[in-house]
């Protein structure tokens, strides 16, 4: 993978060091699956995931 994943909340990021949505420079490379929230308010996935905006999660963050 060449996107780098926030290790706080999964957030994707495609460029950058800093996880826009936490802050966090927490970042690992090492993931392996990933949920695209497109509908946060009724999404039960990102219910589970805490998240409340529409975007790519990784769900599988080492
Ligand atoms: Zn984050």
């Amino acid at each position: 993978m060449e996107d780098k994943a926030c290790k706080n909340c999964g957030f994707v990021i495609s460029h950058g060091d800093v996880c826009p949505v936490c802050g966090s420079k927490d970042l690992t490379t090492k993931w392996s699956s990933y949920a695209i929230i497109i509908n946060a308010d009724k999404s039960e996935i990102a219910k589970k995931l805490g998240v409340s905006i529409n975007s790519t999660f990784a769900i599988d963050v080492k």
